[in-house]
């Protein structure tokens, strides 16, 4: 097979919000994704992250003439590749994004030069995963949130996460529209994106106990384990504490789980150096006896979540979701709460929608 990589394109594309958004800690109105391609043996895979506009040019100038020309079969070698050549440039953020695209990208080009999906080749331990809604931004007012909420437990989701953390004195009142319009059969989640201290977060755990809540992201900064392992041991047996989104390498996993910071561990293949990232966050989450759920992007992280082990469910999250139905063919869709892979698809299973996304295409500049 000549897997030698002919050519590495990237391009980002800037997706304005439907409507301006907002969580416990940062405001955006537009969702960035920067869109990796490379090209062997007349097959071309793609993979993407959600970043700044930078990670192109990161891929462009230092990652792409690094790999071009190489065995894209051998994933793991270019990932060492990758990591080694950017060590003085800093592996959390940026790099690791811009990593994770490329690293996505291999992986989707695998499944198609074997004509396989990408679910099998990772060692498929399910055909379906559980997916929660994720969305219930603090910019809403509470006919949006009820209609969100509501909208997705009537479509068999079996959870809803809500944004929390802005105005604390008002999240019970928030949290209670959000649970009425969901009814019982749907799980309450929130997150507050490290909005609180450990006092206030404290209270609201135990607040959010009474509400039925069942799951509490971030509800101190993810960088205090120390606080996150309080709240979670005195916390309400119910409501269980949760983290990992800013999981840049495998390091940071190691150390969320040895610290006895979280009930269920959380990874994001568009941050975490890519799919082969993702997969070693899922391994280090077995080994500390932890479940693992994957943060955002769900057309991305379907088939890694179909083959990795202890996974409890997958983030169907507002923006992404919306992003990846524009730009992808093959974007997978719920039925009674959960998304399946179509294995009959090589690779990711997507096929990308040019001419679509060229309008909001931010990276090159010009041409393209
Ligand atoms: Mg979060």
């Amino acid at each position: 097979m000549d897997a030698a990589l002919r050519s590495i394109h990237v391009h980002a594309y800037r997706i304005p919000t439907e409507t301006s958004e907002s969580d416990g800690t940062l405001e955006w109105s537009a969702t960035t994704m920067v869109l990796c391609e490379v090209e062997a043996g007349g097959k071309t895979g793609l993979g993407w992250t959600y970043c700044d506009v930078s990670a192109a040019l990161l891929i462009e100038q230092t990652l792409a003439p690094l790999l071009e020309g190489r065995d894209g079969m051998a994933i793991g070698a270019r990932w060492d590749n990758m990591i080694r050549a950017t060590r003085n440039l800093g592996r959390p953020g940026i790099v690791s994004c811009a990593v994770s695209a490329v690293d996505n990208a291999l992986h989707d080009l695998r499944g198609k030069l074997l004509n396989a999906p990408l679910a099998d080749l990772l060692g498929r331990r399910r055909d379906s995963v559980p997916v929660y809604g994720s969305g219930g931004f603090t910019s809403y007012d509470d006919r949006q949130l009820a209609e969100q909420a509501g909208g997705w437990a009537a479509e068999g989701l079996p959870a809803v996460k809500i944004k929390i953390g802005r105005d604390p004195a008002d999240d019970p009142r928030r949290m209670r529209v959000a649970k009425e319009a969901m009814g019982d059969g749907c799980a309450l989640f929130i997150d507050a994106n490290g909005a609180l201290s450990r006092k206030q977060a404290t209270a609201m755990a135990e607040e959010a106990a009474t509400l039925g809540a069942t799951w509490f992201e971030e509800p101190v900064s993810s960088d205090d384990l120390e606080g996150l392992r309080l709240i979670r041991d005195a916390g309400p047996p119910g409501v269980e504490i949760t983290a990992g989104e800013y999981g840049y390498d495998e390091v940071y996993f190691r150390r969320m789980c040895e610290g006895g910071a979280v009930d269920v561990l959380q990874a994001d293949a568009t941050r975490a150096a890519g799919i082969t990232g993702f997969m070693e966050a899922a391994a280090t989450a077995q080994a500390f006896g932890l479940p693992l759920s994957s943060h955002t992007a769900p057309a991305l992280h379907l088939h890694a979540c179909c083959a990795a082990p202890n996974l409890r469910h997958m983030e169907w999250f507002f923006d992404h979701v919306r992003v990846e139905r524009m730009f992808f063919d093959g974007a997978p869709e719920p039925h009674a709460g959960h998304i399946a892979p179509d294995l009959s698809r090589p690779g990711l299973g997507l096929d990308f929608r040019r001419q679509d996304a060229e309008r909001y295409r931010v990276w090159p500049k010009e041409g393209g």
